[in-house]
């Protein structure tokens, strides 16, 4: 068996050793003579995993007590329209950045529930920098304020939580959540799908302060109304049982790590790997300003866009694929999520080198 050097932006590497153990426990769960797979969601065994899941991710994120933590269906494309339906609550409108494609794709759903202000926007740079918050033009009426914390196809990533008085502040961290610390107590909600950084499609993570909820419109599908899923413990219908389960052995394997301190070192460290080596090199560029470059999604060009497909081949015959980067945007992209080794950047870093020093 030989393991790649994942790169994809998503959906994206797990850690092996989550993989062996499901693999272990694949077909007999502790015992129980089943799997996960065959388990019903309202026996004891899946109410404890299930349980369990839940518990370690607000140890992780420090979530605190007067926030429900809800896993659901849909994909983060979902919520793009759930949480207009759910957190509207009687407003006119909302307020948006857009910091690139998958914000543009937010402010486009929501626009079918709301009118929708878009409040700052580096559209005009190509989506290199986060706007500066001095620049936003807030409804002190809105809603909510959203923000995609980090934008998975351009690479673009905050690195300050920004204040939005008493408007509560919505966040689609798809791409970064569980990459290091974050406070959660500064949002009203944060929502992503689990396949970046957590575990597989299907599962949608939400976490929503309770004082948000009940307001919801009355068009909104009960499968995606935060108040009933909060109310049924996210068992108003079939939860996705294997992907909640395989998300608790990503979390337990963060706690092992040192939790989401020690996540960030790691992810700092693989980043200014990549990040030192572009800022030295002729050969390729960021496109991004650098206090506002992804940790999690490093984009990054050849001079010469002739040579990509060459590097990509020599790359993948080096056991290191998905560097394409998004059809909107050309060049490569490396995903580093949590769980890409730093032995995987480096032989990214090693094997750029190579290819500058043999076609520079
Ligand atoms: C991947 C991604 C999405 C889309 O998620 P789906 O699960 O495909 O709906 C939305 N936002 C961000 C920031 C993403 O990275």
């Amino acid at each position: 068996m030989t393991r790649v050097f994942n790169f994809s932006a998503g959906p994206a590497a797990l850690p092996e050793s989550v993989l062996r153990q499901a693999a272990d426990e694949m077909l007999d769960w502790h015992g129980s003579g089943m799997s996960v797979m065959e388990m019903s969601h309202r026996g004891k065994e899946f109410i404890a995993i299930h349980a369990e899941a839940e518990a370690l991710l607000r140890e992780l994120l420090a979530v605190p007590a007067n926030y429900r933590v809800l896993f659901m269906q849909g994909g983060a494309i979902g919520e793009n329209a759930i949480v207009p339906m759910n957190m509207l609550r009687g407003h006119a409108g909302a307020d948006y950045v857009n910091t690139g494609e998958w914000s543009k794709k937010s402010i486009k759903e929501a626009a079918k529930y709301a009118k929708i202000n878009v409040v700052a926007s580096s559209e005009a740079t190509q989506f290199d920098r986060i706007p500066k918050r001095e620049t936003w033009q807030l409804d002190p009426n809105a809603a909510y304020v959203h923000i995609c914390a980090n934008e998975t196809i351009g690479g673009v990533e905050y690195h300050f939580v920004p204040d939005v008085g008493d408007v509560p502040l919505i966040a689609d961290v798809s791409s970064n959540i569980l990459s290091r610390p974050m406070d959660v107590a500064r949002f009203g909600l944060i929502y992503g799908g689990a396949q970046k950084n957590i575990g597989p499609a299907g599962l949608t993570i939400v976490v929503v302060r309770d004082d948000l909820l009940g307001g919801a419109l009355p068009i909104t599908p009960s499968a995606f109304n935060y108040t009933e899923q909060a109310a049924s413990d996210s068992m108003l219908n079939t939860p996705p049982t294997y992907a909640i389960y395989i998300a608790g052995l990503v979390f337990h394997w963060i706690k092992a790590r040192g939790g989401l301190a020690a996540m960030e070192a790691h992810n700092r460290a693989k980043a200014a790997l990549l990040y030192d080596y572009l800022n030295a090199t002729g050969f390729y560029r960021s496109p991004i300003v650098r206090e506002d470059r992804s940790l999690m999604n490093v984009p990054f060009k050849l001079k010469d866009e002739a040579l990509d497909a060459a590097f990509l081949k020599g790359a993948e015959a080096r056991g290191m694929v998905q560097l394409k980067g998004h059809r909107s945007v050309g060049g490569m992209r490396a995903s580093i999520y949590n769980a890409m080794p730093v032995e995987g950047v480096k032989a990214l870093v090693a094997y750029m080198k190579e290819f500058e020093a043999s076609h520079g």
